[in-house]
């Protein structure tokens, strides 16, 4: 694999820092949003800012919030699915697929017996 640009290997539109990277590229913005609406958990993160200071640590006694652990595996769930398919686009070439993507947090969620509407009195 050849890093011949500093682009965003996805969108070519911005510089793909770490931000981007995970959360910012353009593609990635509308996955976290649909999947944290999906998972009924725009109350606690409405911007994505919250969500990368979330996956930071960087939240005041991040890791002692009674609520972390809760939180921990729903935006795991959808981390991993867009990270698996941040590298399908850059590896296999194939375009991204935002269905794809969320049909992946949907079978996590079911997977996991996840039940989403426990996450309102988290906010
Ligand atoms: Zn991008």
């Amino acid at each position: 694999m050849k890093y011949t640009s500093p682009l965003s290997s996805l969108c070519k539109a911005s510089i793909e820092n770490d931000f981007h990277l995970i959360v910012d590229c353009k593609f990635k913005r509308v996955a976290w949003m649909r999947a944290l609406r999906e998972l009924e958990l725009l109350n606690r993160f409405p911007t994505l800012m919250q969500v990368w200071q979330f996956l930071l640590l960087s939240e005041k006694n991040a890791l002692k919030r009674r609520q972390f652990h809760t939180l921990a595996i729903p935006i795991g769930v959808i981390l991993a699915a867009i990270w698996k398919y941040h590298w399908q686009c850059v590896i296999e070439g194939n375009p991204w697929s935002l269905e794809a993507c969320l049909s992946t947090v949907r079978s996590q969620r079911f997977d996991l017996g996840l039940n989403f509407h426990d996450f309102d009195c988290l906010v």
